[in-house]
């Protein structure tokens, strides 16, 4: 999958807290970035790019070299950051919410819920009998939740997750398939004319396909004007 900038942000945010969006946007596409650059063109302390960075550097999201200062005599960290670890992360979140989800619904299905009529509180059966099934904050008796909707709700979030992490999983095994399919093609036919050739088969077949399809569906409403 292609990695946007947006789902470089989001995972960054999620991983690392939201202010440091601007550090590492200032990081991206770049190499070996001083530190203090960094906190030049933010505007802050050089101890809060430092907390930040170690921040990204303990999610793997940032490697550093250090070199001396040949007029000062100390070290200067200079910082870059790595995109590559974005994809094994955004997979991670993904697998973290499923099972969050999973247990989520696990616990509606598994319980009985108990909802005031104002709102204020929900409760398992087993905590709303400790309050003789009476809203602790305005005194009003509790009411059987139906909790269908949110059982409901919560296995279209399972299912739109688990595609999401399918789609970040590497997908080196349909790779294969497809090359083993292509190559017997290109043996056949000579280079560099290979490509051309192949791209106008490819979408004459296309087009047959397409006209199949149609030619089948008429048939099939036919038939099924037939019976
Ligand atoms: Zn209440």
């Amino acid at each position: 999958m292609k990695i946007s900038n947006q789902v470089i942000e989001d995972v960054v945010r999620e991983v690392s807290g939201d202010n440091v969006i601007p550090l590492v946007k200032l990081l991206k596409n770049k190499t070996n970035v001083s530190e203090f650059v960094l906190a030049e063109k933010l505007e802050i302390e050089i101890n809060s790019v430092r907390n930040m960075l170690y921040r990204l550097y303990q999610a793997n999201l940032v490697s550093f070299i250090r070199r001396k200062d040949k007029k000062k005599g100390w070290y200067i960290y200079y910082w870059t950051f790595n995109a590559k670890r974005i994809k094994y992360l955004l997979i991670d979140i993904y697998k973290k919410r499923v099972e969050r989800l999973t247990d989520k619904l696990k616990l509606e299905e598994g319980h009985q819920f108990f909802i005031c009529p104002n709102k204020c509180v929900r409760m398992e059966f087993e905590n709303a009998t400790d309050f003789e099934f009476k809203c602790p904050e305005c005194g009003e008796l509790m009411l059987l939740h139906d909790n269908s909707d949110k059982i409901t709700e919560l296995k279209k979030d399972i299912i739109e997750h688990e595609a999401k992490l399918k789609n970040a999983l590497p997908k080196e095994k349909k790779v294969i398939v497809k090359k083993e399919k292509v190559e017997p093609k290109k043996k056949v036919v000579k280079k560099k004319v290979v490509k051309k050739k192949v791209v106008k088969k490819k979408v004459v077949k296309k087009k047959v396909v397409k006209k199949k399809v149609v030619k089948k569906k008429v048939v099939k409403k036919k038939k099924t004007a037939k019976k």
